[in-house]
C-alpha cells in the first residue's frame, strides 16, 4: 500500500483527533445543546452530566478528584490561572516565584506578568541533559518562595523533569508545586498524588482531543489550594472560570483522557520501539548527527537531533514530505537558534540545525522507515559540495 503523505511527524505541536473522539464530539454537539447552567430543565441536565463525566475521566487520568478539575480553553490559560491566580492569594501579587530555563511560553509569560507586578522569579538552569536538578531548585528557593514551576515533559526535547522529588522538597518547605504536564499528561503514567503537585495543566489537543479545551488540576486537600480568577462573570467551574463551558469540547475532551489512559501501556512501548530504530537509522547512516537531551528520561515518541553543517531551514525545505519542526512550533522560518537547546549549551550552529521529530498514536512503522530515509538522503544531499546551499 502507497503511504500517503505529507507523513505528520509533529505531534508535540498538536495531535489529529482520535476517531473515536471525534464521533463523540459529533454526538455531543448534535444531541446535547444544552447549557449545563441551565438547571430547571432536562437539556440543561443532559449537558451538566456530560462535564461532570468528563471530570470524572480527565481526573482519573491523573489521579485526582473530579472536583479539583476547573476546565479552561487549553495549558496556556491554565498556566495562567495557576500562576497569575496563587501570586494573588499567595503573594498580594508579590513575593518569589522559582522557574526553569526550558519552561513553554505559556508560563514563561505569565511569570514575566507576575514580574511587572512586582514578583520576583529566579530561573534555574537546566543541566546539558535537558533536566533541571531538583537540589538546583532547592538552592533557589527563598525566604518569601510562594509557587515553584517546573514543566513536567519539555515540548522540544521531550526530556521528563526530577517532578516527584521537586514536589517533596516543595511540600517540606511548604511551597506550592505548578507542573505544565501538556506534554506528559496521555504519554507517561501522571499521578498527581505520587508527583505532589498542587497545580496542573494540561491540554486536550495534545492527546488527540481537539484544540480550544484543556483543565487545571486544583489540590482541595493536604493543602487546600486557593486561587483568585482571572476573569469575572458567572459562577461557572466554582467561579474560577466564568462563562458558559464547552460541553462538545469538554466532553470529548474528557473521552479523550479515557482513552489514552486505556492505551498508554501499549502505545508507549510501540512508539519508543519506533523511536529508537529511528534514531539508530539516523547515526548509523549519517556523520556528524547529535541527539538533544538524554535518550533516558525522554517521553517515549520524541527525538530532537541536530545535524552538522546545516541549516535547520534548508533541511524543513528539502523534507516537504515529512511534517516535523525545526524547534518551537512558532519559530521555524526563523533560522534563529533553539533558545531551549542554547539553554542546555548547544552551540549556537548545532541549535541552528535541529529537527524535533514527534510520533503518535497513529505513526507506523512504515511511516517512520520511509521518513528516516528521506532524512538520510536530504541531510547527505545538503552536505554534498555542489548543491544548493540558500
Ligand atoms: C502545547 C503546550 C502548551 C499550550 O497548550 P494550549 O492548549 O495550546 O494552550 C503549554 N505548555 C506546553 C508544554 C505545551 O506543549
Amino acid at each position: 500500500m502507497a503511504l500517503r503523505t505529507p507523513i505528520y511527524l509533529d505531534h508535540h505541536a498538536t495531535t489529529p483527533i482520535d476517531p473515536g473522539v471525534l464521533s463523540f464530539l459529533q454526538e455531543v454537539q448534535r444531541d446535547h445543546f444544552g447549557n449545563p447552567a441551565s438547571s430547571g430543565h432536562a437539556f440543561g441536565w443532559a449537558a451538566a452530566r456530560l462535564v461532570e463525566e468528563a471530570r470524572e475521566k480527565v481526573a482519573g487520568l491523573i489521579g485526582g478528584t473530579a472536583r479539583e478539575i476547573i476546565f479552561t480553553s487549553g495549558a496556556t490559560e491554565s498556566d495562567n490561572l495557576g500562576l497569575l491566580g496563587a501570586a494573588r492569594i499567595y503573594g498580594g501579587d508579590g513575593g518569589h516565584m522559582v522557574t526553569t530555563n526550558l519552561e513553554h511560553e505559556a508560563v514563561r509569560g505569565p511569570l514575566e506578568e507576575f514580574e511587572r507586578r512586582g514578583g520576583r522569579v529566579t530561573v534555574v538552569q537546566a543541566l546539558p541533559e535537558g533536566r533541571v536538578a531538583a537540589g538546583d531548585i532547592a538552592a533557589a528557593m527563598e525566604k518569601d518562595t510562594i509557587l515553584v514551576s517546573v514543566m513536567m515533559a519539555q515540548n522540544e526535547i521531550g526530556t521528563i523533569q526530577p517532578v516527584a522529588e521537586i514536589g517533596r522538597i516543595c511540600k517540606q518547605r511548604g511551597v506550592l508545586f505548578h507542573t505544565d504536564a501538556a506534554q506528559a499528561v496521555g504519554r507517561i503514567p501522571v499521578d498527581v498524588q505520587r508527583v505532589g503537585v498542587d497545580l496542573l495543566s494540561l491540554s486536550s489537543h495534545k492527546i488527540y482531543g481537539p484544540k480550544g479545551v484543556g483543565a487545571l488540576y486544583v489540590r482541595r486537600r493536604d493543602p487546600r489550594v486557593t486561587l483568585a480568577p482571572l476573569h469575572f462573570g458567572g459562577g461557572q467551574e466554582r467561579g474560577l472560570r466564568p462563562g458558559t463551558l464547552n460541553v462538545p469540547g469538554i466532553a470529548a475532551f474528557g473521552e479523550a483522557c479515557r482513552l489514552a489512559g486505556e492505551v498508554m501501556a501499549d502505545e508507549a512501548p510501540r512508539l519508543r520501539a519506533l523511536r529508537d530504530r529511528m534514531w539508530d537509522t539516523l547515526k548509523g547512516s549519517l556523520d556528524g548527527v547529535h541527539l538533544n537531551g538524554t535518550i533516558e528520561e525522554r517521553l517515549p515518541g520524541n527525538l530532537n537531533v541536530s545535524f552538522e553543517g546545516i541549516r535547520a531551514h534548508q533541511l524543513l525545505s528539502a523534507l516537504t514530505v515529512i511534517a516535523v519542526s525545526s524547534s518551537s512550533a512558532c519559530s521555524s522560518l526563523e533560522t534563529r537558534p533553539s533558545a531551549i537547546l542554547t539553554a542546555i549549551g548547544v552551540g549556537d550552529d548545532l541549535a541552528a540545525a535541529s529537527l524535533r521529530i514527534g510520533l503518535g498514536r497513529f505513526t507506523s512503522g512504515e511511516e517512520v522507515d520511509f521518513a528516516s530515509a528521506r532524512i538520510v538522503a536530504a541531510v547527505s544531499g545538503l552536505r554534498t559540495p555542489g548543491q544548493s546551499s540558500s
